[in-house]
């Protein structure tokens, strides 16, 4: 049985990360979805949960599944403010398929009164921006990301890296090339073309976490950088011998999550009623905990289930240490 954790408390007694004067908090929605907050400013990564079946992508146009998403947004926003931006990791639809619902700002309560306030700007790639040139209230609000720019929404700084997608299908990247202008706009599986590939690096009170969503990466792209939680997408991750060397070896993270491990084509998992998330083909999810364990010992691996947060609790003052530069 996997050691599935629904939420997971990080204080500076017994967890080797900075101490920070307000609470933050990371969901993972599943797939590479992920949702940061300091309770005043939020943020999504890969926002997705319109799951579909197998038999549905190979056959027909994909379904963005509504409730599902407003659902999802009701108990995000819960801990907070409605989010500041939607940064996207790349255009394949699990990652891209859901943003025009979720980039729809309602006030609190008033999305069933259909009263909309604003629209969430969006970052991603140049074939993000075409996939949502069909969306013109979205696209207004669209932002162009570039490799290395730090983007900065109230205390966050994000900074996208360019990356190389997983080997997630078998040994092979599905569905490359990328979503034109040209291009119809994309209702199946294969009109979702990936684009280019970022991972980012997200910093808030001396705290840095990264969320890298595909099981692929550029050589050194973390030459010198260090990360405190690191979102880890597994799928794809046994087709890459330095994969796990280029990611945790180079950060060297005080925490790892797995991501993107849980499987999409099968119905989204409910805590409340199911008693463990199901697991894609091919991932070995097990192994690959096993050989995180034993190769990066001074890392802690924090499995979640689908929905389930880490939460850096506000600390200061209650320690009686000094304060550290972090603070
Ligand atoms: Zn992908």
């Amino acid at each position: 049985m996997l050691p599935y954790k629904n939420s997971v408390h990080l204080t500076t007694k017994g967890n080797p990360v900075p101490r920070i004067r307000k609470t933050i908090r990371a969901i993972w929605t599943g797939t590479a979805g992920l949702f940061l907050t300091d309770a005043k400013t939020s943020l999504y990564v890969d926002p997705f949960v319109s799951y579909q079946s197998m038999f549905g992508i190979i056959t027909g146009k994909l379904r963005i599944h509504n409730t599902a998403i407003e659902n999802t947004i009701a108990q995000l926003i819960h801990h907070s403010g409605n989010p500041d931006g939607i940064f996207i990791s790349h255009s394949h639809y699990d990652h891209i398929l859901d943003v025009p619902v979720f980039a729809d700002d309602w006030e609190k309560d008033e999305r069933k009164k259909g009263r909309k306030k604003d629209i969430i700007p969006v970052y991603g790639s140049d074939s993000a921006g075409n996939y949502l040139w069909h969306f013109p209230e979205i696209s207004k609000k669209f932002q162009l990301l570039q490799s290395e720019k730090e983007i900065s929404l109230g205390n966050w700084k994000i900074t996208g890296l360019e990356s190389e997608h997983g080997k997630a299908v078998l040994g092979r990247i599905a569905y490359a090339g990328e979503i034109t202008k040209k291009s119809p706009r994309p209702v199946r599986a294969r009109d979702f073309r990936m684009g280019k590939i970022y991972s980012f690096m997200m910093q808030i009170s001396g705290v840095t976490i990264v969320h890298h969503g595909s099981a692929g990466f550029r050589k050194g792209m973390y030459d010198g950088k260090r990360a405190d939680i690191l979102f880890l997408g597994v799928a794809g991750w046994k087709y890459s011998r330095e994969y796990l060397a280029e990611t945790i070896g180079m950060l060297q993270p005080k925490v790892v999550v797995p991501i993107h491990f849980d499987n999409f084509f099968h119905k989204r998992f409910q805590p409340e009623t199911d008693k463990k998330p199901q697991i894609l083909w091919d991932v070995s999810l097990e192994k690959f905990m096993r050989k995180v364990e034993r190769e990066y010992p001074q890392t802690r691996l924090i499995l979640l289930e689908p929905g389930g947060s880490i939460i850096w609790n506000h600390t200061a003052g209650k320690t009686g240490k000094k304060k550290s530069p972090a603070d």
